[in-house]
């Protein structure tokens, strides 16, 4: 067991961590120290940066394998950016997500644009994704000023057969590089505000939280800069610490492990 301090409430991704990859079966024992957790009394809260299920179907699908999760759980970065949205009035957009959330946009109040002007660019993950739908946007983002807003940053991701796909972090690099006159914001990790958003749910102080994920560099790394401890799972994306060799040294996380269910659920002090 590795033993990660005293920790009053966990912070928990959820792709590589709880589901190895977008198949969302769960990583072994990761059921069981879900149960344990909500057994001991721990407030925990899962961050993540799922923009490929409506947060309903994405909780339903980790209840579905047993593990003892609601939507009042859920910190994640799709509904952070509908926040962001709408907190401007920011209605009428270009999704670049999957299509498969076109209609939960809609149901939400907003308008999907596919020609012509728009608010904000919208970027989640999509393995769909065609170089012609982001040649689209170079309009309303040259010539009309529009906001490119970032779901998230991450480089990649694991697609349904575990393959690695490029991710939005990668788009975002691609058209942020254009200059536009419009503002660049990201929502979900590695971006602070859904980190203080995880906090404030569960209700503890930075130092007393423990971040698990698989994505030392995407996840951690901000995680360890607030204060809070961490963990790095090798459930996920990077199968060996090799990774760590991108990061400084002080942005190494504080406990690598195989999985989650290495971890000790701290009692009480
Ligand atoms: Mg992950």
């Amino acid at each position: 067991m590795k033993r990660p301090g005293p920790v009053k409430a966990y912070l928990i991704d959820i792709e590589g961590v709880l589901v190895r990859d977008k198949r969302y079966e769960a990583v072994p024992g990761a059921v069981e120290w879900m149960t344990s957790l909500v057994a001991a009394g721990r407030p925990f809260c899962l961050v993540s940066n799922n923009t490929t299920h409506r947060p309903c179907d994405l909780v339903g699908d980790l209840a579905r394998v047993g593990f003892p999760v609601t939507e009042s759980h859920l910190v994640g970065a799709l509904g952070l950016g509908m926040g962001w949205l709408r907190a401007r009035n920011k209605g009428r957009i270009r999704w670049l997500g999957t299509a498969l959330l076109e209609d939960y946009w809609r149901e939400e109040g907003f308008e999907i644009e596919t020609k012509g002007s728009c608010d904000a660019v919208v970027l989640g993950a999509n393995p769909g994704l065609e170089i012609s739908a982001l040649d689209a946007v170079l309009g309303p983002i040259l010539d009309d000023g529009a906001d490119l807003l970032c779901l998230h940053r991450n480089l990649f991701y694991l697609d349904k057969s575990g393959r690695r796909r490029l991710g939005p972090g990668a788009w975002a690099a691609a058209l942020e590089a254009l200059k536009g006159a419009g503002q660049v914001v990201t929502v979900g990790k590695p971006s602070e505000g859904i980190y203080r958003e995880g906090l404030k749910r569960v209700g503890v102080a930075p130092g007393e939280a423990l971040f698990i994920s698989d994505d030392p560099i995407s996840d951690l790394a901000t995680a360890g800069r607030l204060g809070m401890r961490t963990a790095f799972v090798l459930s996920g994306k990077y199968p060996d610490h090799g990774v760590l060799a991108r990061l400084e040294e002080n942005e190494w996380p504080d406990i690598v492990c195989s999985r989650m269910s290495d971890l000790d659920i701290q009692e009480e002090e």
